[in-house]
């Protein structure tokens, strides 16, 4: 059923034009559905569904919005190196989240690292994304996109962080982490992060 009025997708919180999705009803009430939430969740009920080889439509969702303002957060944690306080660049999450919506994107996911790092550098605040850097992780015996010191420059490594957020979010929810700045991003480039399945999630 198409949806007569606008509102947020309900799996990415994308804004929906009125007639521009689906609506669907859902454990709690009527729900909005973007096309591309729409199709790849009908593509999930199927024995072909791999969402290892997940293929996103290469254009944005037709009848949405083309952007989508997300949160930019941050977390400043002791070092485990120096002891010094530093900030590491956390996750993302929807400024204005969809009823329905559930999922905060965290750095322990290269995805959603580099997306954080991207979104930053063009708001302009390459101050935050300077700790940011392809680093050698000893624990996971590979190189990745991490959150280094701002004082000795050590690697503050991703699974760790995640784990810290993940109990201040337990507690204080979204606001349990600082929201550095809201940043406006291609609803593609959020959606690759969305239908991303290799961890770095925090249900919320
Ligand atoms: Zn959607
Ligand atoms: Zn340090």
């Amino acid at each position: 059923m198409k949806n007569r009025f606008a509102g947020g997708c309900t799996r990415c919180s994308v804004l929906v034009f009125p007639n521009g999705g689906f609506l669907r009803k859902g454990d709690e009430g009527w729900e909005v559905w973007c096309a591309t939430c729409q199709s790849l969740d009908e593509l999930a009920e199927s024995k072909d569904f791999d969402p290892e080889n997940l293929e996103l439509p290469t254009v944005p969702p037709s009848g949405c919005a083309t952007t989508v303002d997300l949160r930019v957060l941050g977390m400043t944690r002791a070092c485990w190196k120096c002891r010094k306080d530093t900030l590491c660049l956390i996750g993302l999450y929807p400024d204005r989240p969809s009823h329905g919506y559930v999922g905060l994107h965290t750095t322990d996911n290269e995805k959603t690292m580099a997306l954080c790092q991207l979104l930053v550098q063009h708001m302009g605040r390459t101050d935050l994304a300077a700790g940011v850097k392809s680093r050698y992780s000893r624990t996971m015996r590979e190189r990745q996109l991490a959150n280094g010191c701002w004082h000795c420059d050590a690697l503050q490594g991703n699974f760790p962080v995640h784990e810290e957020a993940l109990g201040r979010v337990a507690s204080g929810g979204v606001s349990g982490l600082d929201t550095l700045l809201v940043a406006i991003c291609p609803v593609l480039e959020w959606q690759t992060v969305v239908y991303d399945f290799g961890g770095g999630v925090i249900a919320i």
